[in-house]
């Protein structure tokens, strides 16, 4: 969601005026994007705030700006202790960013905004995209849960869904552009408009000429069957589920107050596997959330052997203060929450092995990416090995000759199938030459100023 953000970011600053400054030239304006969802990302952001600091003292002209959930979340107190930092804004006031940059060369002054809702989806947003042949599509903002570990709802405020039109009109003009994978964001996809998201999925994954199709991130308590239906009857959809599962014990689901239990998560793979065999399955997991014993944790365990999950985005409780969680008894020690986290991280190690292990010698349809580290049609990484007569953006049959726990290798390659997404890689290279955009992690989004004033 970050990472779409910045190209909002990167979209809205390339409109009015700014270039992108190429890795070893100076930039004229840094702006960091931030999150806070854990802990760390704070101590980095004042890390590399400290480090422009000098910059900042030799080159008035240099602008400094901090958006995102940090900004929505610390607000005055990032002006407070970073006092050359020229632009504060909110994760709802992406747009304004342009015009705060300017106000602050023109008064000489920081300038904080920070909007605490949003009246409607911001679907005009341009975006500098990351890549000319995959794109994330936004199709909802904010969330209506209340999971007690969780600031997202508190910075990116309750749910917006954006319009059906306006979702299907953004893709046809990505696929028109050359676009041939499109992933939907939300922070609770399942939720939108209500059971809409099937109807949705469908429209979507048929407009002609999108090849692949991906959503994240559902949640199991809004997941209804009519979405793996479409999933399974939607052949651009690619065959992969991220749902997270955060704990296997019921006691602690409470407590997190995630509204669904172990069988209610276990039942939905369980029907999508059924629907589409070959489904991969991801999650996320949190442990040492506050009162989780170790027979809560054991139930973790429990149900990560059941599932198989191909791969698993585990994290340590990291303490949001303003969160029910923070403030909750029976903290878990660091100790603790180290070893478990270690515990999990070998089981499923060993799970993700042995999926993968499952692979060798299978071939798989891949989209070629710009540094050929590419995924399955279960999300599984894959690295396709350079001296391959294909272009990013098409598609390959990969037979996997390497596996290991978190990627494979598909040594050996059949098939080539031009796509218009390599077309459009081969007409970006000609515009704007090899060097991808800067964006990614840690959603640092360099631009050079060319006019203005
Ligand atoms: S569903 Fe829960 S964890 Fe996800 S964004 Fe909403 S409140 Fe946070």
């Amino acid at each position: 969601m970050n990472v779409h953000d910045s190209e909002r970011i990167a979209g809205l600053l390339l409109d009015a005026g700014y270039t992108q400054a190429l890795e070893g030239s100076e930039p004229d304006l840094v702006v960091f994007n931030t999150c806070a969802v854990r802990e760390n990302a704070d101590n980095k952001l004042y890390g590399r705030l400290s480090f422009l600091a000098p910059i900042k003292k030799q080159n008035r002209n240099f602008q400094i700006a901090v958006g995102g959930c940090m900004a929505q979340k610390d607000q005055e107190s990032i002006i407070k202790r970073a006092p050359y930092v020229d632009v504060v804004f909110g994760t709802h006031n992406i747009g304004s960013l342009p015009a705060l940059l300017e106000r602050s060369r023109i008064e000489e002054e920081s300038q904080v905004e920070i909007k605490e809702a949003l009246e409607h989806f911001p679907s005009t947003l341009p975006s500098r995209r990351h890549s000319a042949f995959s794109a994330w599509v936004s199709i909802s903002v904010g969330c209506n849960n209340t999971c007690t570990f969780c600031i997202v709802p508190a910075l990116r405020g309750v749910e917006k869904d954006r319009e059906e039109g306006d979702i299907l009109k953004e893709v046809r003009a990505l696929v028109d552009q050359g676009v041939v994978e499109i992933t939907l964001l939300g922070q609770n996809v399942n939720a939108y408009k209500n059971g809409g998201f099937a109807s949705l999925l469908r429209q979507v994954g048929s407009v002609d000429g999108l090849e692949r199709l991906r959503f994240m991130s559902p949640h199991p308590r809004d997941f209804t069957d009519d979405v793996i239906a479409a999933m399974a009857e939607t052949p651009s959809v690619m065959p992969h589920l991220h749902m997270p599962l955060q704990s296997g014990s019921d006691r602690i689901l409470q407590s997190m107050r995630r509204s669904y239990r172990r069988e209610k998560y276990m039942g939905i793979i369980e029907r999508v596997r059924a629907a589409i065999p070959d489904a991969g399955i991801t999650t996320d997991i949190i442990v040492g959330f506050p009162g989780e014993t170790e027979a809560d944790f054991a139930q973790t365990l429990e149900v990560v052997e059941e599932a198989r999950f191909s791969a698993a985005y585990t994290f340590q409780y990291s303490k949001r203060p303003g969160t029910p969680a923070a403030t909750m008894p029976d903290q878990i020690d660091d100790a603790t929450m180290a070893d478990r986290y270690g515990r999990l991280h070998i089981v499923q190690q060993r799970i993700s092995e042995e999926i993968n292990d499952a692979s060798l010698g299978k071939s798989y349809e891949l989209l070629v990416t710009e540094n050929r580290d590419t995924r399955t049609p279960d999300f599984r990484l894959v690295h396709i090995p350079e001296g391959i007569d294909a272009r990013p953006g098409d598609i390959v049959t990969g037979r996997i000759t390497q596996a290991a726990p978190n990627f494979m290798v598909a040594g050996e390659v059949g098939s080539v199938r031009r796509t218009r997404g390599g077309d459009a890689h081969e007409a970006r290279v000609a515009e704007i030459g090899p060097e991808p955009i800067m964006i990614g992690m840690p959603s640092l989004a360099k631009l050079k100023l060319i006019h203005g004033s």
